[in-house]
């Protein structure tokens, strides 16, 4: 199963590269959520498709697009994804956000590293990274 809080850490790079693009393009629209973890969206681009995917105890199921991609986490799924953690962030969380924007680069590179000494998962969360930018 796919978990809604580490889809990151579980999909393959190249799916979560390409629906992180679509989601930082705003295609992602209309997004909806009908009822507790039931969300629709449309996702633009040379054609438009229809994503519906259900969140239960964070875990992701029934995941529909109708793109004619074999893979059941399409770009079109990934990006919706996106969407919905952006929409779903606590307040802390989106304190947390304005924060990092705001503090200077610098000073942000010298958390990163103390960050980094002694926690190999947050190194590997930045090599992930530095690895997407290089695709
Ligand atoms: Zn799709």
């Amino acid at each position: 199963m796919i978990s809604f809080s580490r889809f990151e850490q579980q999909l393959p790079t190249k799916q979560l590269q390409k629906g992180r693009f679509y989601f930082e393009e705003e295609l992602v629209c209309n997004l909806n959520e009908s009822a507790p973890g039931i969300w629709s969206a449309d996702v633009s681009g040379k054609e438009d498709y229809r994503v519906q995917l259900t969140i239960t105890n964070d875990e992701v199921a029934q995941i529909h697009c109708d793109c004619p991609h074999e893979v059941e986490f399409c770009k079109h799924v990934v990006a919706v994804l996106y969407g919905i953690a952006e929409k779903t962030g606590t307040q802390e969380e989106k304190d947390f956000v304005r924060l990092v924007n705001e503090m200077p680069v610098e000073r942000l590179r010298e958390v990163v590293i103390r960050v980094g000494e002694g926690n190999g998962e947050f190194r590997e969360v930045v090599r992930t990274q530095q690895y997407l930018l290089s695709l």
